[in-house]
């Protein structure tokens, strides 16, 4: 196979994203899978609110997939953890960690996570090869964790922080840690205060100030300002923070050309199965002209794959239901 094909299943892309440039996405959950159900989420309502780990898909398929891919060498800045569900939830997490750190060792591993299950010793083992940990946090006190990422029962913010702590003394690999800002309820000096404390005990190499910019799981979920989002990073000063949801796609890999002959519409369908994305994002993901992102989505619209919606922030195409 090559790597510039799509790839079904649990692989998808190469494609780039504003952290990681170009990026094989390993997603090994069921959509929507998950430990929360937070109000922003670009993947949709969570249908499946769990604590419980499983082999969603068999590791052995796993394997294959990513021996299948990986064998034709491609240019990758990273492989990486994350989909539509909580990646912590796939019970053979370590079991893929260790074999792509034994058989494809050339290449850097990153991991999104929700933080959930980092408190789980078993969950800290398992994770502890990865090169980068991009896990998320927003929120320091229970009430407006439960607003904001609305958890299954049994998870409590205060473990949360003690697991990501934890594992942030254990761990060698970077720690770039996201915290996602929704106006009206974590953006106020009490919440970004305690959030402030968490985080000077978890102690990330990095905080990434996150807001919304496609369109979430609820429509009445705004964007924060940037004014906002520089405030808030100047209280967590001496913390290293930047904005990052108001960076351009375009800035952030040279490797994009990399990708400029994949099949654009199974490119365009891959992404926007995740998120939705607006044409211009499409155009950067794929490194396609304008003209050929158009007449893909013209003949996937016309074929009723894809649906589109108008917001605010502009058009947003997602996949037909
Ligand atoms: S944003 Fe992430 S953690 Fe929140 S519901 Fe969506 S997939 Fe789960």
């Amino acid at each position: 196979m090559s790597p510039r094909d799509y790839v079904s299943s649990c692989l998808f892309g190469p494609v780039r994203s504003r952290r990681l440039g170009i990026s094989l996405g390993i997603d090994l959950i069921p959509p929507k899978t998950c430990t929360l159900d937070c109000v922003y989420c670009e993947c949709g309502a969570t249908t499946e609110l769990t604590l419980t780990r499983g082999e969603y898909v068999p590791f052995e398929r796993v394997k294959t997939e990513l021996k299948n891919f990986l064998d034709s060498k491609p240019a990758l800045d990273f492989i990486t953890f994350s989909g539509s569900g909580e990646p912590t939830l796939y019970s053979r997490l370590g079991d893929v960690i260790r074999f792509l750190k034994s058989e494809y060792s050339s290449y850097k591993i990153a991991l999104i996570t929700n933080s959930t299950l980092l408190n789980l010793k078993n969950v800290q083992e398992e994770i502890m090869d990865v090169d980068l940990l991009l896990p998320s946090l927003d929120a320091a006190t229970e009430s407006v964790f439960k607003r904001i990422n609305r958890p299954v029962a049994g998870i409590k913010v205060e473990q949360i922080i003690q697991g990501l702590a934890e594992v942030k003394r254990r761990f060698k690999g970077l720690m770039w840690l996201e915290v996602f800002i929704v106006p009206g309820i974590n953006d106020d000096d009490a919440e970004v205060n305690a959030l402030k404390d968490a985080l000077i005990q978890i102690n990330p190499d990095r905080v990434q100030l996150n807001s919304l910019d496609r369109p979430g799981t609820c429509d009445w979920v705004q964007t924060t300002a940037f004014e906002r989002l520089d405030q808030i990073k100047k209280t967590f000063s001496p913390l290293s923070v930047e904005i990052i949801s108001f960076k351009s796609l375009s800035t952030e890999s040279e490797n994009a050309r990399n990708v400029a002959n994949q099949n654009i519409q199974d490119a365009i369908l891959s992404t926007i199965s995740r998120r939705p994305c607006t044409i211009e994002d499409l155009i950067s993901i794929t490194s396609s002209s304008k003209a050929q992102v158009s007449l893909s989505l013209q003949e996937l619209l016309a074929n009723g794959r894809i649906a589109m919606k108008q917001e605010s922030r502009g058009c947003f195409y997602r996949k037909a239901k």
